[in-house]
């Protein structure tokens, strides 16, 4: 048996139970094959088949009744009959075919008990689909009652249903878990009370999972466990409807606080199409797209045009005789959404009361956010836009150096005082990973210690990490909090936005971890929880002690104020620079006002209207199938690691470096190595994201490249040209691979093919180039991975920038340092080869940046305005070995302000005569 018990508890199995099952369809159909030629024995089919196992029973195709109809000609010996039926159903899995076609659920020969009532493929007008479902029916019915159950539904299937259904049914609340988790097809769950609780399957790592978070589970009564079940489903994929049917006092049970997560409560013996319909309009409640729908609408109108927007219904373009190419590369449909009203159910962007507003307020439930703001600019924009709202000048932002440049562009603007904090270094990569826990509350205390914790406003940090890095979110907010309980934070999630979809991940995300803290802040059981530690900490912890502790919040004191930013384009499907602003902020009534003229300052007055639909569809999108899909997007990344790995000739010279590699240890507390390190299963991987200060985010892989000669740009630059294979960041000697939701298992064969190739032909050229070329490649290698530049830490704020900074603390003024850099005349340039940068540096006048320089890769500022530049600075560029260094002219060298400049300058800075000094 190739599902052994161990293999069900690996990870890679859990994560690729989907196209396990249709390798496993794959299997049974070859062999039958072999059998119907007389090949393969009898047995081996019967094997085979009994190989689908248990998994098939949370699926709706190709259910019970096709499953015994081959069981009947393998019994019949009726080798091509049954190699006929595998085959198809095979198929139809695979392809999908079953969710359109109805003949694919009949068994031709075989006279069904009950003949499958139409899937129609088409309806009315035109060959239009009906999405497809499954519903999951929980039911303590005997299973022998299932498949007529199942053909109940069926009937109430009616012409002008929108989408159309199958009914799974399962008789256990670890079933429906299982089913739940396992099949990404279901989108609707009904309850009947009464079902068991264990399942009669062997679900041990479930059992232990479950176990270990609801140790009272079975001395719950019915009605208790029907909420249970909800609150588990629920905590797996929110964005399921789930239906309750009691025989009970419904009214009563609608009323219970935890009902809140249940779509309906109906009473049992209510006509089932109550049921039907509920199930269907609860489906149409996350397909409808406001905007989107409206635009289209829009498009089909006659509408002659006075505004300024020539290409509105697309005469100008059709009508050319020069841009026509224009017109039918896009296609009319383009130009006829494109208008620059606001009317005609349009809505505004920037003070939307329409359709806009729904589309936000949609997006806002499936993300599990208060507000959401659809942004047409960019995360790059959606980062400026909540600085500015929540930061006036001279508040202190602790934030991470190597963040986004948004951020620090959003500083200037605001004229906060940046605190910044460092990320572990990865020397070897030339990367960062994220900032220590440790590191921030450090900075908050020092402040505090200074006296200016009153100053600080906000922590800004970027989840996950370009790399992959991802925060424990939670525990950074509650320990912040418990230093600060009205801190702001920013989690700049601009890769990190489908991890909403992942039950595995959602915890870590910005919002998932707020919902985790708003549940905690409302149990009894955290006050008392604060008071105990409180009392064991004493009056007055050191630094130390504080360091050290796992911080409590006061849950009185709290405000609870979470926002997040994600590129909606970079991970799900948005047209290119759709972006969303999450907000879950109590006070938010109190800073909506700023949040609007923020909105005002940044966007466009002319939003495009494709970018603001796409927005809404990604969300439809993410809520019907998100699920399956983000599992999809990791089961695939699992893939290629694991590929890369076990190759011999690929491994020879690349690797994707795991979570062990990524996060250093003293990180990952719960010893958690990595996705494929032997032994690990998928409950260690679910322990490591809930204790872990730092997790891996595991779509994104570093391939290291440098073993096999290549530098970061060049390699990338090979894969684009030679093999059409686009990555994303590179570093010295690894490049980024990512997964996303469009990927599919021949993407990684086609990109294990090409590293075979790459692999191959190293292997040609060292043994054709005998000793020299190996002497040469062994040296190139070397020094791609062993003489790599030391990462610079921030240096700190000249004197005249540290505006009225702690004695000890190191925030600074950016704001004036920008500007400052405007009068050409206090400015100068050195070039960094220059043995003047030296001398400088060691007797002065001291090299104050006058701009942000930042290099790609790695993209980090290794000076921002007012740093002082140090040999550190210094010997990274001159080792680095990359071409776009943005704010840096190499012919011109770096831009200095001039210190004697700045004489006025300060005292015009610290004019307020709170400055203290500190040695430049
Ligand atoms: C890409 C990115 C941004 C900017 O987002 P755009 O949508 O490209 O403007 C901000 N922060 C991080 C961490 C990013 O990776």
């Amino acid at each position: 048996m190739a599902s052994t018990l161990e293999d069900a508890r690996s990870i890679d199995h859990f994560f690729s139970a989907p196209s396990g099952r249709t390798d496993r369809w794959r299997d049974l159909h070859a062999i039958a094959r072999f059998w119907a030629k007389g090949a393969q024995p009898k047995q081996a089919v019967g094997a085979a088949l009994d190989e689908l196992g248990a998994m098939e029973e949370f699926h709706a195709f190709p259910g019970g009744e096709l499953i015994a109809a081959l069981r009947e000609r393998l019994k019949n010996e009726d080798a091509n009959g049954f190699l006929a039926l595998a085959k198809r159903i095979s198929l139809a899995i695979i392809t999908g075919n079953y969710k359109h076609d109805s003949k694919e659920w009949q068994a031709v020969d075989l006279s069904l008990a009950e003949p499958v009532d139409v899937l129609p493929a088409t309806l009315g007008e035109g060959a239009v689909h009906r999405p497809y479902f499954e519903m999951l029916t929980v039911t303590p019915a005997p299973a022998g009652r299932w498949p007529s159950m199942a053909a109940e539904f069926r009937r109430l299937r009616r012409a002008e249903d929108t989408f159309v259904y199958e009914a799974i049914l399962v008789g256990s609340l670890e079933d429906a878990i299982c089913a739940a988790v396992l099949n990404p097809d279901i989108a609707a769950v009904a309850i009947y009370e009464g079902f068991a609780l264990r399942s009669a399957h062997d679900a041990p790592v479930l059992r232990s999972v479950l176990a270990a978070q609801q140790p009272l589970l079975d001395k719950v009564d019915e009605a208790d466990l029907a909420l249970r079940l909800a609150a588990g489903l629920k905590a797996i994929r929110p964005e399921l409807d789930i239906y309750l049917l009691s025989d009970r006092r419904v009214e009563k049970l609608a009323g219970d606080p935890r009902a809140a997560m249940i779509r309906r409560v109906m009473y049992q013996i209510e006509e089932p199409l109550e049921l039907h319909l509920s199930v269907l309009e609860g489906i149409k409640a996350r397909f409808e797209t406001p905007f989107f729908d409206n635009l289209k609408l829009y498009a089909q109108r006659p509408i002659a045009t006075f505004h300024a927007l020539p290409i509105a219904r697309g005469k100008s373009v059709f009508r050319s005789p020069w841009i026509r190419d224009m017109g039918q590369f896009y296609g009319i449909n383009l130009f006829l959404a494109e208008s620059s009203a606001t009317t005609g159910g349009l809505d505004s962007l920037l003070e939307p009361t329409g359709n806009i507003k729904r589309s936000q307020e949609m997006a806002a439930r499936a993300f599990g956010a208060e507000h959401v703001f659809f942004v047409t600019n960019g995360t790059s924009t959606s980062n400026k836009m909540v600085l500015q709202a929540l930061i006036a000048p001279g508040d202190i932002v602790i934030l991470d150096r190597n963040c986004h440049k948004s951020h620090h562009y959003g500083l200037v603007l605001s004229g906060a005082q940046p605190f910044y904090v460092e990320a572990f270094p990865m020397v070897e990569f030339s990367m960062y990973g994220a900032v220590p826990l440790r590191t921030i509350k450090k900075a908050l205390l020092d402040l505090e210690a200074e006296g200016r914790l009153d100053r600080v406003k906000m922590v800004d940090l970027t989840n996950c990490t370009f790399d992959g890095h991802i925060y424990n979110t939670r525990r950074v907010m509650e320990e912040c909090l418990a230093i600060k309980p009205d801190l702001i934070f920013l989690w700049d999630e601009a890769w990190f936005g489908f991890a909403r979809w992942s039950p595995f991940l959602r915890p870590r995300t910005a919002m998932g971890a707020a919902a985790d803290i708003e549940a905690w802040l409302r149990d009894p059981a955290s006050v008392v929880q604060y008071e105990r530690q409180r009392k064991e900490l004493g009056g007055k912890p050191s630094i130390d002690k504080l360091l050290d502790t796992r911080l409590v919040p006061d849950p009185r004191a709290v405000r609870l104020r979470v926002y997040q930013t994600n590129s909606t384009h970079k991970s799900m499907s948005a047209i290119r620079q759709g972006s969303m602003v999450l907000v879950k902020d109590v006070d938010f009534n109190k800073v909506e006002a700023q949040f609007h003229e923020a909105v005002f300052t940044h966007a466009s007055t002319s939003p495009n209207q494709q970018l603001i639909a796409s927005l809404d569809v990604a969300r439809r999108q993410m809520e019907l199938e998100g699920y399956g899909l983000v599992m999809n997007a990791i089961e695939v990344a699992l893939d290629i690691r694991r590929e890369v790995a076990i190759h011999p000739l690929i491994s020879k010279y690349f690797r994707i470096v795991g979570a062990d590699g990524m996060v250093p240890k003293e990180y990952r507390s719960s010893g958690f190595v990595d996705f494929l390190a032997p032994d690990t299963r998928w409950d260690d991987q679910l322990r490591s994201m809930r204790e872990d200060e730092f997790c891996l985010d595991p779509t994104r892989m570093t391939l290291v490249c440098g073993t096999a000669g290549f530098d970061g740009t060049s390699f990338k630059g090979l894969l684009a040209a030679q093999y059409n294979i686009q990555v994303n960041k590179t570093s010295r000697n690894s490049v980024l691979l990512q997964s996303n939701i469009n990927n599919t298992r021949s993407d990684v064969a086609l990109l294990i093919s090409v590293l075979l190739k790459i692999s191959n032909e190293i292997e040609a050229r060292l043994q054709r180039g005998g000793e020299a070329e190996q002497k040469a490649f062994a040296a190139r290698v070397h020094s791609l991975m062993n003489e790599v530049p030391d990462l610079p830490d921030f240096s700190h704020f000249h004197d005249a920038f540290r505006g009225d900074a702690g004695e000890t603390t190191p925030e600074g003024d950016i704001r004036s340092a920008f500007f400052a850099a405007y009068a050409e005349k206090q400015c100068e340039y050195l070039r960094i080869d220059s043995p003047d940068c030296d001398r400088r540096i060691d007797k002065g006048p001291a090299l104050i940046s006058a701009s942000f320089v930042i290099p790609y890769p790695p993209g980090f500022p290794i000076l921002v305005p007012g740093q002082v530049v140090t040999h550190e600075t210094i010997t990274f560029m001159r080792k680095l070995d990359v071409k776009e260094i943005h704010g840096y002219e190499k012919a011109k060298g770096l831009k200095l302000l001039k210190p004697d400049a700045l004489i006025s300058k300060k005292s015009h800075v610290t004019g307020n005569g709170r400055k203290k000094s500190q040695a430049a």
